[in-house]
């Protein structure tokens, strides 16, 4: 579970992928947080995604059989070329999506702060966690 800031309330969670990495998605009152636990014996969870709301410039539903949520992050949040377009596999993509964009109308914009801890292979779409170098999947070097 994600450690709360003061007065920071999760409005939910489950257990969901972010393209093909299976995790935990967690929405609380000010972040999006993704937390999977990578291949392999660890069982530490490691968070890939989080990210204050502000970084969300839209959140939509695609697909027609199988939906999805995909979220778009404003350009340059968590750096120079990395993918800015977050895909999850949640069980009723419109509600997320409806909280995602009640939430956003009610931040200001100029709160915008990267906060990303993990980063994305901008190749595969890997999520690494911030400690790596290079990607787990594809060996692409991290982006700076
Ligand atoms: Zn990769």
């Amino acid at each position: 579970m994600p450690i709360l800031k003061p007065g920071e309330e999760i409005l939910a969670g489950e257990h969901t992928k972010f393209y093909d990495t299976q995790g935990y998605l967690t929405l609380t009152s000010r972040r999006l947080i993704f937390e999977y636990k990578p291949r392999g014996l660890s069982k530490k969870m490691y968070t890939s995604i989080d990210m204050l709301l502000e970084g969300i410039s839209n959140a939509f539903v695609e697909g027609v059989r199988k939906k999805k949520l995909v979220i778009i992050v404003r350009p340059g949040f968590f750096g120079k070329d990395v993918v800015s377009r977050l895909e999850f596999s949640v069980r009723d993509p419109d509600s997320w999506q409806n909280r995602l964009t009640e939430l956003r109308k009610s931040i200001p914009d100029t709160q915008v702060n990267p906060q990303a801890t993990g980063w994305i292979c901008p190749k595969c779409a890997t999520l690494n966690s911030s400690d790596t170098q290079k990607c787990d999947r594809c060996g692409l070097p991290r982006p700076r």
